[in-house]
């Protein structure tokens, strides 16, 4: 027989198991969303730089078309790299986003509430 003081004891480690779970996940979720935002402002700033090379090339009448190609690359990496952040986020949320509207629905939603999607 397991006494009251027995019981509160494995009360208290169950709660504090949970608080841990919680606060791990809290943790994850800020690195995660830190992570997205930094990917952000490198976005940002290809898209600065990019636009700063086409405008030296119009001035000086030089073709920068490779250039071009070499920033769209890596502005579509980071873009890879910036879904598949989102994506860890909603699944840690327990959120599934829609691939059309990236609205976040429940976890059991089979079709996007919001644009009617198949999930
Ligand atoms: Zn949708």
């Amino acid at each position: 027989m397991v006494g009251v003081f027995e019981e509160a004891v494995i009360n208290a480690k169950g709660a504090a198991d949970y608080v841990g779970k919680k606060t791990g996940e809290f943790v994850e979720l800020s690195k995660l969303r830190i992570a997205a935002s930094e990917v952000e402002k490198k976005i940002d700033y290809e898209y600065l730089e990019l636009g700063k090379m086409v405008y030296k090339a119009a001035k000086e009448h030089t073709d920068c078309t490779e250039y071009v190609g070499e920033k769209a690359a890596a502005i579509d990496a980071l873009f890879v790299e910036h879904a598949e952040l989102s994506h860890k986020i909603s699944d840690l949320r327990n959120l599934k986003k829609c691939s059309q509207c990236a609205y976040e629905n429940p976890q059991e939603a089979d079709y996007c509430l919001k644009c009617g999607t198949k999930l």
